[in-house]
């Protein structure tokens, strides 16, 4: 991992952490599978263990994640993304 990118993991989880304090997030992260080439970052950085990695790709078990976003932050290929909670 390079420095910018470490950089930017230690303020999205700083950024994560303001939101379990002061609120719940509206959002929850989803893989968007035709991006996900499988790296495994994702799942070495989730502070919660919430991204198995299944037949190649990644998969967030939505009932562990906390929305930390640190998995948005370290994923080069644009395979993680935000989404509105219903
Ligand atoms: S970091 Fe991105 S490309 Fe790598 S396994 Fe996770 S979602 Fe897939
Ligand atoms: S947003 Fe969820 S899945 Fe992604 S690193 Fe944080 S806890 Fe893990």
């Amino acid at each position: 991992m390079t420095r910018r990118k470490l950089l930017g993991a230690v303020l999205t989880l700083m950024a994560g952490c303001a939101v379990s304090v002061f609120g719940k997030a509206r959002f929850k992260m989803k893989i968007i599978a035709h991006r996900c080439v499988g790296c495994r970052d994702c799942h070495r950085i989730c502070p919660v263990g919430a991204i198995v990695i299944h037949r190649g790709k990644a998969n967030i078990d939505q009932t562990a994640c906390t929305s930390c976003m640190l998995c948005e932050s370290v994923c080069s290929y644009g395979a993680v993304e935000r989404c509105e909670k219903l």
